[in-house]
């Protein structure tokens, strides 16, 4: 599926495009992309989520994406393919590779404005 027609079928503003296309190349299941662009989004751009909850409990290594509550709930858990999508951020940069072979990065403040 293309990332366009992902965003009509799903209802979702064009503004999740970059998110739901890095989604879609890493495998991840569509029900977690969209709760990705709903909910998480908007939340953890208000709030601090470190100090969330959920994020405690599905950041306990066991995910490599943030899991819709019911993934959460069932346990699906999909093994993330490697996407390079991070290239085109001019403010990402390689910190290394996990166990998995997946890129780490690391986003450095722009300084430029
Ligand atoms: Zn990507
Ligand atoms: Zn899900």
């Amino acid at each position: 599926m293309t990332t366009q027609d992902f965003l009509t079928e799903n209802n979702l503003d064009w503004e999740h495009f970059e998110d739901v296309e890095c989604g879609l190349h890493s495998n991840i299941p569509s029900c977690c992309i969209i709760f990705y662009c709903v909910f998480w989004k908007p939340h953890i751009m208000t709030s601090n989520y470190l100090e969330n909850e959920y994020w405690k409990k599905v950041n306990s290594g066991k995910f490599k994406y943030v899991p819709c509550p019911d993934c959460e709930i069932s346990g699906k858990n999909v093994k993330i393919k490697k996407c390079e999508c991070w290239k085109r951020n001019p403010n990402a940069r390689l910190i290394g590779q996990d166990e998995d072979g997946l890129d780490l990065v690391e986003f450095v403040e722009d300084a430029s404005c």
